[in-house]
């Protein structure tokens, strides 16, 4: 069996657009996919197996959070304070300064509720619930040792077949 990766958003085996890829977000479940057109397998860098690489840090830091809300709250008052000078000392202004205002706002309060989820602990809870999962598949140790022939740490425990 052959494993190509895949960061490209398309099957490495016929061509086919991969529906779900976004390269810029992290997705959680097992890398090696199958293609919903030809059937075969690949693997995709997306996902990631939490089981073997690990519960990740970065979604339990404030870092990521801080600074979208920065970034929010920059673009919120810049639009803001040109949107007052416009409305005050012009015959016109741009609505799409609204636009912007709405955007930041909303980056602003995901960033804020993410922040809330890593407080109250309902996010550790859901990865939690992930890495439960994840432990899982990796029971299965076909799924395991193809995963560590991709070059993933998989825990020993999962390579041999359980008697
Ligand atoms: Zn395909």
């Amino acid at each position: 069996m052959e494993y190509i990766p895949s960061t490209s958003g398309f099957c490495p085996h016929c061509g086919a657009r991969i529906a779900s890829y976004n390269p810029n977000r992290r997705y959680y479940g097992s890398p090696i996919k199958i293609c919903k057109k030809c059937g075969e397998k690949y693997v995709d860098r997306c996902f990631h197996e939490i089981a073997a690489e690990g519960m990740p840090s970065s979604e339990f830091s404030y870092g990521r959070d801080k600074k979208m809300g920065l970034l929010g709250l920059t673009f919120f008052v810049l639009a803001y304070t040109l949107l007052y000078f416009e409305k005050h000392y012009q015959q016109y202004y741009h609505t799409s300064w609204y636009m912007i205002m709405i955007l930041s706002g909303a980056i602003m309060l995901i960033a804020v509720i993410d922040a809330v989820q890593i407080k109250t602990g309902s996010k550790e809870k859901r990865f939690r619930k992930l890495m439960q999962e994840s432990e899982e598949r990796l029971e299965n140790y076909e799924y395991a040792n193809q995963l560590k022939e991709l070059g993933y740490n998989v825990p020993e425990k999962y390579l041999c077949e359980k008697l």
